[in-house]
């Protein structure tokens, strides 16, 4: 079955979960070093504020953090971490399929272009993506969303010993006791 977004959904741009775990709080869009400024000067034009977190760092002697930033992420405007700063919700116009318009389509981050790819060969999608509740975890006509997979997976492709991820801080209230910040070595 081809893939196609589910009628007037926008839960993509705006649900954001806990990962990998609750003490990580809540993760942001992926975003690559390569595009944060773009991302940044392109939020500063159009007068939105952003917030770009680290997410993966790297480092190659034992130390406190990591010395290098190979990925950050775009959280949510929300006090909870939810919604994407640069979804439209406050417009009356519409995507495609119904639902809000992103403001940055045409510029948006490599991680939304592959959504909701998250293996390529085979083609896995994310479960949580609306359209798999209904059509399950494959589809056919994603060769969009394999590309930027694949442009993703090698710029994060790291041989450093040592391997770091950045807890937001970010989440609901009643799990605030649980979420930590800052960098926790994984590896
Ligand atoms: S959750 Fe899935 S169906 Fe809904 S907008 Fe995102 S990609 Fe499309
Ligand atoms: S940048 Fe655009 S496509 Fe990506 S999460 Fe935000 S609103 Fe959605």
């Amino acid at each position: 079955m081809d893939f196609q977004c589910v009628e007037n959904c926008s839960k993509c741009c705006i649900e954001r979960e806990y990962y990998p775990t609750v003490k990580f709080g809540k993760v942001g869009v992926l975003v690559l070093p390569q595009e944060k400024e773009r991302i940044e000067s392109t939020a500063k034009n159009l007068g939105i504020k952003i917030s770009i977190l680290p997410r993966i760092g790297i480092s190659y002697e034992k130390s406190d953090k990591p010395s290098e930033i190979i990925a950050y992420q775009l959280m949510g405007k929300e006090p909870n971490g939810n919604t994407c700063p640069f979804l439209d919700t406050e417009n009356q116009e519409r995507a495609p399929h119904g639902g809000y318009k992103c403001k940055i389509y045409e510029n948006r981050p490599l991680a939304c272009r592959a959504y909701p790819l998250i293996e390529s060969s085979p083609v896995v999608l994310d479960s949580k993506c609306k359209f798999c509740e209904s059509c399950g975890t494959t589809a056919e006509n994603m060769n969009q969303e394999v590309e930027a997979l694949i442009k993703i997976k090698s710029k994060m492709t790291t041989e450093a010993p040592y391997v770091w991820r950045y807890a937001t801080g970010i989440g609901e209230i009643s799990d605030a006791n649980k979420i930590e910040v800052g960098w926790f070595l994984e590896s």
